[in-house]
């Protein structure tokens, strides 16, 4: 009989060992009994004894060889104790569900090859020309790149020539790109070009679709995984290039159960397979832009948009002054003007429904959630108030819950306000609004998105949704509204992350020939912030964040782990931080700081109260031994009310 260790998806720091008439290799699938239940595990080793007594048998082998190999295994191990997850949770969610389920590995539709490659009709700039060498000359051992062009600067072009060179050498490359960024213009423009089967994964895609593009590039017949953030852990044996397109993008950073990052993952999966990396982006986050200056990345700059496109003209509109509204008067006159001359304007808010607040005049009551501390977000087509946090929904009050009048209104505007606004000032001019709600149904966005190509004059209403990815070529103005929250924020890295939206929605503007205008509004029009954006130095703006970071002591300058603690009962949610901040102060290491417990910037939500206990350290080392101690203590604390908790290393927000 052999005795083979096992991982199962289940939250402790263990593995398990079974009985079996037969050695397993590390990386199969099987099927163990758990308990009660039946369970998908993964074997990791085969061993002679255990220490463990009475074991259960395997019930059944699922795989003929490794779903999980080598490589892979070590990348996920890596993971999994950098983010002191438990392993089995980690190697699990790296795979489909479908793995997950126990379903066989079979590929059901092979994604026929692209039939015919369209060469471009122009040549690379000098600029590009030098990035690609730089790269190219790199190609066979690990390398950090940071590629930082503004946008239109033709980076795009850049990873297609670089894929394709190493596609040449016979190795498989991975683009990562942010959960909005991966666009059916993406796809198809890589398709298009390379001279490989191009398998993209994202959520949009069935179980069925998923498991057969992880399994088509587990045997290398795709050459090119084009996939948000979970494409990381796509299983590729002859990988040989790892593109992360707009890696400034908080999308990375998967905000539930397993907190990693794949932007900070892809450093690690590169090095380990000893191959080139590329971070690309017009914005650099300051983790990136530190990377370069302590030379972890060499930095590739594209100082112009290609094919002689200019940058918009950006300007500010005071709105201090504006009393009615969401438009300024001048913004609606630059709107007419390019309207009339057969262009495209966009209009961006980060918000949508039609109203944030509803209240009354009389006596200031606001309609809030009764199960988070969050106002209820107005829509008017279903007229409805909605909580975005927690889903939960009624019909408007008619008259004041406080002081009984009819005095109730709604305040502020969401996309569906706004449309209904420009319906007013601009009859005649088809508005097309892009939004969660607008987008639900299947293919609703490439409908929208094909009345937006057609290149009729038109106005576009769209959240963040629209910030990237697009390229819309009649569009010639971009107007941006509502973004002061930014200013207001708690968060210290609001400014940076407003900054790059700010130029991530102004790239839209203009990429023809023609120069594109930007208008922003705000209450705000001395923030020194806008003196960069207006004039285009992000570089410059960042390099002064990071001198504040670093006299703060602030990430990228030190490290910081969050451990957030979640229950009905809120002094039970605060006890519980209270008791492990005092077991990590036991713990006496004076390299790390711990603050907390503190409650959430959002403090109860979908009936749960938040809070959050604060490590950090300049000594990552030092932050990650306590947060070992951490979980091997644990359990010692004995959880009262089903308290919920966990642990978010290189938090983002
Ligand atoms: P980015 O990814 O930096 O935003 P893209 O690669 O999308 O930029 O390039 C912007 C536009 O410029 C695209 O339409 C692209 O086809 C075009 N383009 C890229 N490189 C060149 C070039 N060297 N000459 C002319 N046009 C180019
Ligand atoms: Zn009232
Ligand atoms: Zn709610």
């Amino acid at each position: 009989m052999a005795i083979v260790e096992v991982a199962i998806s289940i939250p402790l720091h263990r593995t398990f060992d079974y009985l079996c008439d037969q050695e397993i290799e590390t990386g199969v699938r099987v099927k163990v009994p758990f308990g009660a239940k039946k369970v998908i595990g993964i074997v990791l080793s085969n061993k002679d004894k255990s220490e463990f007594k009475k074991l259960k048998s395997v019930e059944e082998i699922l795989d003929e060889s490794p779903i999980l190999d080598t490589p892979i295994l070590n990348f996920l191990f890596w993971a999994a104790k950098y983010y002191h997850h438990p392993i089995g949770e980690v190697l699990l969610a790296a795979m489909p569900k479908n793995l997950r389920l126990g379903k066989p590995a079979v590929i059901k539709k092979v994604i026929g090859l692209p039939n015919k490659i369209q060469a471009p009709d122009f040549d690379i700039t000098e600029e590009q020309d030098r990035a690609i060498k730089a790269i190219l000359a790199k190609q066979n051992a690990y390398h950090g790149f940071l590629l930082h062009g503004v946008t239109g600067s033709g980076k795009t072009e850049v990873y297609l020539r670089i894929t394709q060179e190493i596609l040449n050498q016979g190795k498989q490359v991975l683009v990562l790109v942010p959960e909005i960024g991966l666009t059916p213009q993406m796809i198809s423009r890589f398709e298009s070009r390379l001279d490989t089967r191009v398998v993209a994964i994202h959520s949009q895609l069935n179980e069925t679709q998923k498991l057969d593009a992880y399994l088509l590039a587990k045997e290398t017949q795709a050459g090119v995984i084009l996939g948000t953030r979970s494409a990381i852990f796509a299983p590729m044996p002859n990988l040989g290039l790892i593109i992360v397109d707009e890696e400034h993008d908080g999308s990375f950073k998967q905000q539930s159960s397993f907190r990693y990052s794949a932007r900070d993952l892809s450093f690690i999966r590169a090095k380990q397979a000893d191959i080139p990396l590329v971070l690309g982006t017009a914005t650099p986050s300051l983790e990136s832009l530190k990377n370069a200056m302590d030379n972890k990345l060499t930095r590739l700059t594209l100082a112009n948009r290609a094919g002689g496109a200019i940058m918009p003209k950006v300007s500010l509109i005071d709105m201090r002054s504006n009393f009615d509204g969401a438009l300024s008067k001048l913004l609606i006159e630059k709107m007419q003007q390019y309207l009339a001359k057969g262009r495209q304007v966009m209009l961006f808010i980060n918000r949508r429904g039609y109203a944030p607040v509803y209240f009354c005049t009389e006596c200031g009551w606001k309609s809030e959630c009764s199960h988070c501390n969050a106002s209820m977000i107005y829509h008017r087509h279903i007229n409805r108030l909605k909580c975005h946090h927690c889903g939960d929904e009624k019909m408007p009050e008619q008259t004041c819950p406080d002081c009984s009048q009819s005095t109730l209104e709604v305040y502020g505007y969401g996309t569906e306000r706004l449309e209904e606004t420009l319906g007013s000032h601009f009859p005649d001019t088809p508005i097309i609004r892009i939004d969660r709600d607008t987008t639900r149904r299947k293919k609703a966005l490439a409908q929208h998105l094909e009345k937006i190509n057609s290149g009729d004059p038109c106005i576009i209403v769209g959240t963040q949704m629209l910030a990237k990815g697009h390229d819309f070529s009649n569009l010639a103005m971009v107007g941006i509204l509502d973004i002061d929250g930014g200013f207001l924020s708690i968060n210290f890295r609001a400014t940076e992350y407003l900054a790059q939206l700010l130029i991530q929605v102004s790239g839209r503007a203009g990429r023809g020939l023609e120069q594109g205008e930007v208008v922003i509004q705000t209450r705000y029009p001395d923030h020194p912030m806008f003196n960069y954006v207006l004039s285009n130095r992000y570089t410059q703006f960042a390099s002064g964040l990071l001198k504040q970071r670093m006299s703060a002591a602030m990430p990228p300058f030190a490290h910081q782990a969050l451990l957030c603690a979640n229950a009905k009962n809120k002094q039970n949610a605060q006890e519980f931080l209270q008791e492990v901040a005092g077991l990590l102060k036991n713990v006496n290491m004076d390299t790390v700081e711990i603050w907390g417990p503190v409650a959430n910037s959002i403090e109860k939500k979908a009936d749960y109260y938040y809070f959050n206990l604060y490590l950090q350290s300049n000594d990552r080392s030092a932050l990650h031994q306590m947060l070992a101690t951490f979980n091997q203590h644990v359990d010692a604390i004995k959880l009262k009310n089903k308290v919920r908790w966990y642990l978010d290393v290189d938090p983002i927000d």
